[in-house]
């Protein structure tokens, strides 16, 4: 039996990491982790009795105690309670399935104790990258993407050496607002952004692929992931979400990797890798499909996408910038605090003011955040 443990066991990934897990019987759970969805965490604990559990607050970290009192899962809280979830002794991979910037302590943790980590958390990535891939690196641990795009490329990379890559084809959906200007995305409701064409996912995503900034912490992440410079990874618009993303090498071959868009396939290869799986689920279907499309992205408008290059390029403390004024102003945008257009206009600004700091540590990356947050909190 392989052992896993996950953060963010009630999200998006969470649930379906658990559906891999359920319909390919020989993977047990040894720990789960989530924020306060503790009716749902209860009923995974009953279904795949996880040693440990850890719930964000203390208080419902006592609800469910009391509730699973007739169990041996061990309810653990706060930070403390992700990193014993993560460093679990006999867990082999942990899947960052949390969303966040608060992921980056229980990954580093989890790198530190030895297990290989199937990594969704793109934000950990983006802000630590340049902690992360070394430590990684001392600890013989691999960095298995679980990101559809990164999961592309990284199935597209096998059997070829990786210093043949020319370029990197990100694909990009475009979201729901492709092929609409500045002026049309002014009244934007929260409920217009959450309606993505082709996947289905947790709210803050689904906002980031709406304003392209997803592809830009994309870009971000695809270049710690596989060595590359900003600059070699260009965004191409796929509508139709079936090319995942593409590796070009340097005789002019173009690999990709094709599907339909189900996250469980990036879910289970990471978790399996390199073995493949049957995956029950649709199959593209060539003769019906008749045709993909491709197209540039437009990043006047969606300038999100233009920063990631910028904040990119520079590095240091900028990309950690570039992510916490994107993590807050998503969240003031969700709890209907200000305008879709202003999520952009405040990355703008913050990376603007941003004095970098060259190879942050993990504390100054923090204070980063925290800095940030104070940025954008004075403006109201
Ligand atoms: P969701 O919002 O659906 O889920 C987030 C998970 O994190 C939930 O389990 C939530 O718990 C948990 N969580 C939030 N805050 C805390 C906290 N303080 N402590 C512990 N757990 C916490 O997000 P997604 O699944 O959509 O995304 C997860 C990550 O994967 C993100 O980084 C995203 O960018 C990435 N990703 C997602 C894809 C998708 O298809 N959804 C595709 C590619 C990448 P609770 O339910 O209790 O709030
Ligand atoms: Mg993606």
């Amino acid at each position: 039996m392989k052992k896993i443990a996950i953060l963010g066991s009630t999200g998006s990934i969470g649930t379906q990491t658990l559906d891999v897990v359920r319909e390919n019987g020989d993977i047990e759970v040894l720990g789960i982790a989530a924020g306060s969805n503790i009716s749902l965490l209860e009923e995974q604990i009953r279904e795949f009795r996880p040693r440990i559990a850890a719930v964000w607050t203390e208080e419902k970290a006592k609800e469910l105690r009391v509730r699973i009192a007739d169990t041996d899962t061990e309810v653990v809280e706060g930070m403390d309670g992700l990193i014993q979830v993560s460093t679990m002794q006999g867990a082999e991979i942990l899947v960052t399935a949390i969303v966040g910037m608060i992921g980056i302590r229980p990954t580093i943790e989890a790198i530190k104790s030895g297990k290989h980590i199937a990594l969704a958390n793109k934000e950990t990535l983006v802000t630590a990258g340049h902690l992360i891939m070394p430590l990684a690196k001392e600890h013989q641990v691999s960095i298995l993407p679980v990101d559809s795009e990164h999961s592309a490329i990284f199935q597209s990379l096998q059997g070829n050496d990786r210093k043949a890559i020319h370029k990197i084809l990100l694909t990009a959906s475009g979201g729901p607002f492709r092929g609409r200007t500045q002026e049309q995305l002014m009244e934007v409701t929260v409920e217009d952004a959450l309606k993505h064409p082709n996947w289905s996912m947790g709210q803050k995503i689904t906002i980031d692929s709406s304003t392209m900034v997803n592809k830009g912490l994309e870009v971000i992440e695809a270049k710690w992931l596989f060595d590359v410079d900003v600059d070699q990874i260009q965004v191409v618009v796929q509508p139709q979400s079936i090319i995942h993303s593409m590796v070009e090498y340097v005789d002019g071959a173009v690999l990709a990797e094709l599907g339909t868009p189900d996250m469980k396939l990036p879910i289970q290869y990471a978790l399996y890798y390199p073995e493949r799986r049957y995956l029950p689920g649709d199959r593209v279907d060539f003769w019906k499909l008749r045709h993909l499309d491709f197209e540039e992205p437009d990043m006047d408008t969606f300038y999100g996408l233009k920063l990631a290059y910028i904040a990119g390029r520079r590095g240091g403390s900028l990309p950690t910038v570039y992510n916490a004024a994107n993590e807050l102003a998503v969240s003031q945008f969700l709890k209907r605090q200000i305008k879709y257009l202003e999520i952009t206009e405040i990355i703008e600004d913050c990376i603007r003011a941003h004095k970098v700091i060259e190879h942050p540590t993990l504390e100054q990356i923090l204070e980063t955040e925290a800095a940030t947050y104070d940025r954008i909190n004075s403006r109201r």
